[in-house]
């Protein structure tokens, strides 16, 4: 897997390839994703957010879903039987012996945990952000033929005729995060 930087005007403009960041594959469909990321030294005080529509080809979408949906029936059943552990104990807080107040919190305790290791499992192999910055964002574990794309995608774009006035602010954005001169 690889890493790749793309622009917040490529984020905004949604000008990513119609390839799968996880595997290459052709992807017709985009999920939007917010990427959350704080420099080291800066600790919670400074998140930095970007959203981007990511492209995922139908097995990975459908991956996607089908995690998601599972964490969320977890959270539900979580915060339900939590709700319903509550109101027992406020209308009849006889019915609640000790061994039924144990199992409750032992119920509970159990759909916690899975929903921690779900939302952990979930995590495995997804595109992670390494760095934000106001400009640019950096997603690691995406596909090399991802990234391959990408940069076949800025070539053709700095091909077009008039690519200088249409994308001047893209080469602005990676001749600042690169460090390279402008040309301007
Ligand atoms: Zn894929």
């Amino acid at each position: 897997m690889a890493n790749v930087t793309i622009s917040r005007y490529e984020c905004n403009r949604d000008l990513l390839p119609d390839v799968c960041g996880l595997c290459g594959a052709p992807a017709k469909d985009r999920v939007r994703v917010t990427y959350a990321w704080n420099p080291p030294w800066a600790g919670i005080f400074l998140i930095r957010r970007m959203t981007v529509q990511l492209p995922l080809c139908p097995r990975h979408l459908r991956n996607r879903h089908r995690r998601r949906a599972v964490i969320l029936v977890i959270l539900l059943a979580l915060l339900a039987f939590g709700a319903l552990s509550f109101a027992c104990m406020i209308v009849r807080p006889a019915w609640l012996d000790e061994d039924v107040s144990g199992s409750m919190f032992g119920v509970c305790l159990i759909l916690f945990f899975a929903w921690v290791i779900g939302t952990s499992v979930a995590q495995w192999g997804e595109i992670k952000p390494v760095q934000i910055t106001d400009r640019s964002l950096t997603l690691s574990n995406v596909s090399g033929l991802f990234v391959l794309a990408v940069e076949s995608t800025r070539a053709h774009r700095h091909d077009e005729p008039d690519a200088d006035l249409r994308y001047d602010d893209v080469r602005d954005d990676y001749d600042e995060d690169r460090g390279l001169p402008r040309t301007d």
